[in-house]
């Protein structure tokens, strides 16, 4: 056979788009240009309660979400501001804070300075910012705010609230063309000129172009896709994506995935967030661990080791494979928020748990540390690979706690050497 020629790696485009800051007393954050793509997350808790408030910022800092949006929609909720930053900074938890305005938030940043001063990004909706000639007058209130401040803001139009002047606009001149489009384009035009002519009309004020980002979310994984290319053909601010209104459980998590992976894929989307509704009881953080899986996923970052495990099937012997798994997962995920600063790079392991003998021994010698658990009619031994070679084999009772073990054991040898001798 001729030899062929070689297959080229999957590799994430590039778009470069500006590099815009958000800032927390020392904590810089820059989203586009070359910063990698970051991870955001919004809070549920009424806002005009700072101590909820606070507490929840802190679970989704603490989960990796590097700026965190929260709901400024009264007066109270403006007054509750400041003191959730103070609790954030008695904590130690510098994570940047996103006000989330509509309709009033022109008053609300007026009439709260602290407010104004303590978020480090304002997002606006154009179509939330008032009707008529108010319109530009209320936006340019807040743009004028985000000056005097030097706070970043994003425009972030949603087809929940299209400004309806502007799509009446635009379906109008449609009609007058010799051939009409289709409704949807129509509306994708409206979204994007919405959000471009808005960012340009804060520049016109005085804001740079550094301090905007720009999104336009809707809610269909294909619409999502369409507008964005379209977005990021004609402007190159750095962009916030996200599908709203994901939904929940596994449609929410899958629809995200989807539609992030696809534009992110072609180098479209500098900030992300998954807007997934919580199940009863399921934790906020549920949108920051997804978020972050997609971006591991797509090779593009890197938040803790990650585990290679087999579906199983009928030659899997028991439960233990599912618990290792588990287990395992469980406990690299628990320790990172320490193990981040003790380990550099341990982010990047990589462990696979195998049910059998048909793919585990070769995916374990992929990983950097794999188990191969014995399937039916095997015998009741667990080969251990390090690094590629065959090891150790673990057999008896207590394979998951020695297997645990062996791990915590690779991490502190591989990625704990730099730690300073007391
Ligand atoms: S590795 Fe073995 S147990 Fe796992 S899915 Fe494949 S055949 Fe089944």
């Amino acid at each position: 056979m001729n030899a062929a020629l070689p297959i080229d790696a999957a590799a994430p485009g590039a778009r470069r788009s500006r590099q815009a800051s958000v800032r927390w007393g020392d904590r810089l954050v820059t989203i586009g240009g070359d910063a990698p793509v970051r991870v955001q997350s919004m809070t549920n808790t009424d806002t005009a309660d700072a101590i909820g408030t606070a507490i929840q910022v802190k679970e989704l800092a603490l989960a990796g979400s590097e700026l965190v949006r929260i709901t400024v929609n009264t007066p109270e909720a403006a007054q509750a501001v400041p003191y959730v930053r103070e609790q954030l900074d008695r904590m130690g938890i510098d994570v940047p804070l996103i006000g989330d305005f509509h309709y009033n938030g022109h008053r609300l940043l007026t009439d709260y300075p602290d407010c104004a001063q303590a978020l480090s990004k304002y997002r606006i909706n154009p179509g939330n910012v008032g009707k008529g000639d108010k319109r530009d007058r209320q936006f340019g209130q807040m743009i004028e705010i985000a000056m005097r401040w030097n706070k970043a803001v994003r425009i972030g139009v949603n087809w929940g609230s299209l400004d309806q002047e502007l799509l009446a606009s635009l379906m109008d001149a449609n009609r007058r063309r010799a051939v009409p489009w289709d409704a949807k384009p129509v509306m994708y035009e409206a979204l994007i000129t919405s959000a471009i002519e808005s960012a340009r009309f804060a520049q016109s004020l005085g804001l740079n172009a550094n301090q905007i980002l720009l999104s336009c979310k809707v809610s269909g994984v294909q619409d999502l896709v369409s507008v964005y290319r379209e977005l990021a053909r004609r402007c190159d601010y750095a962009l916030h994506l996200g599908l709203t209104e994901a939904g929940m459980g596994t449609k929410g998590t899958v629809t995200s995935s989807v539609a992030l992976a696809i534009l992110l894929q072609e180098g479209i989307g500098d900030t992300i967030r998954v807007s997934l509704t919580p199940q009863p009881g399921e934790s906020r953080t549920q949108e920051v661990v997804i978020a972050s899986e997609i971006l591991q996923a797509l090779g593009l970052r890197s938040f803790v080791p990650s585990v290679t495990a087999c579906p199983g099937c009928g030659r899997t012997t028991s439960t233990t494979f599912q618990e290792l798994t588990q287990q395992i997962d469980n406990f690299l995920r628990e320790q990172m928020p320490v193990w981040r600063e003790r380990y550099p790079g341990v982010e990047k392991l990589k462990v696979a748990v195998m049910g059998c003998i048909v793919n585990g021994p070769g995916e374990s010698k992929h990983a950097d540390i794999g188990i191969s658990l014995p399937g039916t009619g095997e015998a009741p031994a667990a080969p251990v690979f390090i690094d590629g070679e065959k090891r150790l084999t673990l057999r008896g009772e207590h394979i998951a706690q020695e297997f645990q073990v062996i791990v915590e054991n690779y991490i502190q040898k591989r990625f704990g050497a730099a730690e300073p001798a007391n």
